[in-house]
C-alpha cells in the first residue's frame, strides 16, 4: 500500500487517470443502478458529457457576463471567509482573558464579540459571585455568600475605570499575541 502511495506521488498522470478512470466506473455503476441504463452506455456517456460541457465552454454557449460575476462571486466570496476568519481568530486571543484585579479589586466579565459585558466586582479571596448584603432596600455593601467577607459596593464610576483599564489590557494581549504569531 506504502509503494503504491510513493509510485503515485511521483506520477502524478498515472494518478489522474487512474482518478478519471476509477470515477468513471463509479459514474457507470450509479447509472445502471438509478436509471436502470446499461453499464457500457453510461461509461460511454460519461466523456461525451465531459466534451460537450467543455465544448461549450470553447464556443462561448456561456455568455461572458455569466463567467464575470461567477469570477467575481467566488472572488468576493472568498475574500468575506478570509475576513471572517481573521476576525474569529482575532476574538479567540482575547476570549479566555476574562478575569483581572484592578485597584486591589479582582472583576470578572464575558466577552460577546470584542466587546466586554457584564463586568463585575467578585470575591478578591475565593473569586465567588457577590451579591449585595441587602436585597429588601439600599445595600451599601457587598457580600461573599462563600467566606462570608463584605465589599464596598462598587458605583458606575469605578465600573468605567476597571472596564476602561481590562479592554485596554485586552486589546494590548491581542497585539503581542498577534506580533508573536506573525
Ligand atoms: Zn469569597
Amino acid at each position: 500500500m506504502k509503494k503504491l502511495k510513493n509510485f503515485l506521488k511521483r506520477h502524478q498522470t498515472v494518478a489522474a487517470i487512474l482518478v478519471a478512470v476509477l470515477s468513471s466506473l463509479v459514474w457507470a455503476i450509479l447509472q445502471t443502478l438509478l436509471n436502470r441504463v446499461n453499464f457500457f452506455d453510461a461509461i460511454l456517456d460519461l466523456p461525451v458529457k465531459l466534451l460537450s460541457f467543455v465544448w461549450s465552454f470553447l464556443l462561448l454557449d456561456i455568455p461572458v457576463w455569466a463567467i464575470i460575476i461567477g469570477v467575481g462571486v467566488i472572488t468576493s466570496g472568498f475574500c468575506l471567509y478570509v475576513r471572517a476568519f481573521s476576525t474569529s481568530e482575532q476574538e479567540g486571543l482575547i476570549k479566555d482573558y476574562t478575569s483581572d484585579s484592578y485597584k486591589g479589586q479582582k472583576y470578572k466579565w464575558n466577552w460577546n464579540k470584542n466587546q466586554m459585558h457584564d463586568l463585575r466586582p467578585i470575591c478578591n479571596d475565593c473569586s465567588g459571585e457577590l451579591i449585595p448584603d441587602n436585597l429588601t432596600g439600599y445595600s451599601a455593601w457587598l457580600l461573599c455568600p462563600n467566606c462570608d467577607k463584605r465589599y464596598k459596593m462598587t458605583d458606575e464610576t469605578a465600573l468605567a475605570h476597571a472596564e476602561t483599564y481590562f479592554t485596554n489590557r485586552a486589546n494590548r494581549k491581542s497585539e503581542e499575541l498577534k506580533q508573536a504569531k506573525s
